[in-house]
C-alpha cells in the first residue's frame, strides 16, 4: 500500500539475527567473544562452551550470592581456556551489593535470611579469574567494554533501581565510544519479552544506547525467556541467558567476532 508522504515508520525495529555457528572459523585479525549469562550456579550442567579470546558473563552467576557459590563460579572460570573473562553481577548475586547486604543484616529483608552471615566485603575479591566490572570499563585487545549490574526495580533484589531518573543516572555513567556494553537487564524491545508477553526492558537504557553510546554490541540476560540475538541496524543485542525461565541451563553460549582495532 502506498503511504502518504507524511506517514513514516517511526518504530525502531528489532530484527532477529541468526547466531554464528560454533564451527565457523574466526576470520584473521578478529577477536572472538563468547557470551553467557544467568548460569545460576548450574554451569557444570551446561553443554559445550566454545573457545574464544574473551568470555563475557552478564550476571546472575549464582542464585543468592553465597560466597561458597562465588568461589565455585570462580573455579569454573579458571577451567575455561579463554585468555580474558569479563563478568558483571546480577540481581541474584546478593553479596555483591553492599547496600542490600546491610539491609539484610539489619533484619529488614527476611526473604534473604539465608545469606545474612555472608561476609559481603570479600565477595568481589573472590573473583580472581576474571575482570569484574561494576559501572566501570576495561580494554581488552583494544576493544572497550563497559559493565553495569543495574536493572529496573523488580522485588528489590540486588542492584535494583527505580525506572526513570534513578536508573538513567547509572546509564549516564556509560562513556561514549564504548564498543561493547554489558548490563544484566535488557533494553526495551530487545530480548525483553517475559513468558506473560510483557516487554519489561529499560527504556532509558534503550535511549542511552540508540541516542548516545551506540555500542557495536550490547550483551545482557536477566529475562531468561528473551534468549537470542536482535539488531536495530547499529547495535547488535545479545540476550545470552543460559538458563530458561525454569532455570534449566540449556541455552547455548552466543559467539561473535570483532575486528582487532588498528595499532595506534
Ligand atoms: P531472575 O530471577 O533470574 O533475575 O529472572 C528470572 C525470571 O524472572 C525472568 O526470566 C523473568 O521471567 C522474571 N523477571 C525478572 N525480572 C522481571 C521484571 O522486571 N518483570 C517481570 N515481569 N518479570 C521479571
Ligand atoms: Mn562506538
Ligand atoms: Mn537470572
Ligand atoms: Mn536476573
Amino acid at each position: 500500500m502506498q503511504m502518504r508522504g507524511t506517514m513514516r515508520k517511526v518504530v525502531q525495529t528489532a530484527a532477529k539475527v541468526e547466531p554464528v555457528p560454533f564451527d565457523k572459523e574466526k576470520p584473521p585479525g578478529h577477536v572472538r567473544f563468547v557470551c553467557v549469562s544467568d548460569t545460576h550456579s548450574r554451569s557444570d550442567r551446561m553443554g559445550t562452551i566454545p573457545d574464544g579470546d574473551v568470555l563475557l558473563h552478564a550476571g546472575d552467576f549464582t542464585d543468592l550470592g553465597h560466597l561458597q557459590k562465588v568461589k565455585e563460579f570462580n573455579t569454573w572460570l579458571g577451567t575455561l581456556p579463554h585468555p580474558y573473562k569479563v563478568v558483571i553481577a546480577g540481581n541474584h548475586d546478593l553479596t555483591f551489593d553492599p547496600k542490600l547486604m546491610q539491609e539484610i543484616r539489619a533484619g529488614n529483608r527476611p526473604m534473604f535470611w539465608a545469606v545474612r552471615d555472608e561476609e559481603a566485603e570479600t565477595a568481589k575479591s573472590l573473583l580472581t579469574n576474571c575482570i569484574y566490572l561494576e559501572d566501570s570499563e576495561t580494554n581488552v585487545m583494544g576493544i572497550r567494554i563497559w559493565g553495569s549490574p543495574w536493572q529496573p526495580w523488580f522485588y528489590d533484589w540486588a542492584f535494583n533501581e527505580e525506572r526513570g531518573k534513578p536508573i538513567l543516572n547509572k546509564w549516564n555513567l556509560i562513556p561514549e565510544g564504548v564498543d561493547i556494553l554489558v548490563t544484566h537487564g535488557p533494553p526495551l524491545g530487545h530480548g525483553d519479552v517475559t513468558i506473560t508477553g510483557q516487554h519489561v526492558g529499560c527504556v532509558d537504557l534503550l535511549n542511552t544506547i540508540q541516542k548516545r553510546v551506540k555500542p557495536k554490541y550490547h550483551i545482557f540476560g536477566h529475562i531468561h525467556e528473551g534468549y537470542g540475538i536482535t539488531t536495530d541496524g547499529t547495535t547488535t543485542y545479545v540476550n545470552a541467558s543460559v538458563c530458561t525461565v525454569r532455570y534449566q541451563p540449556v541455552n547455548q553460549p552466543i559467539i561473535f567476532d570483532l575486528p582487532t582495532p588498528e595499532e595506534a
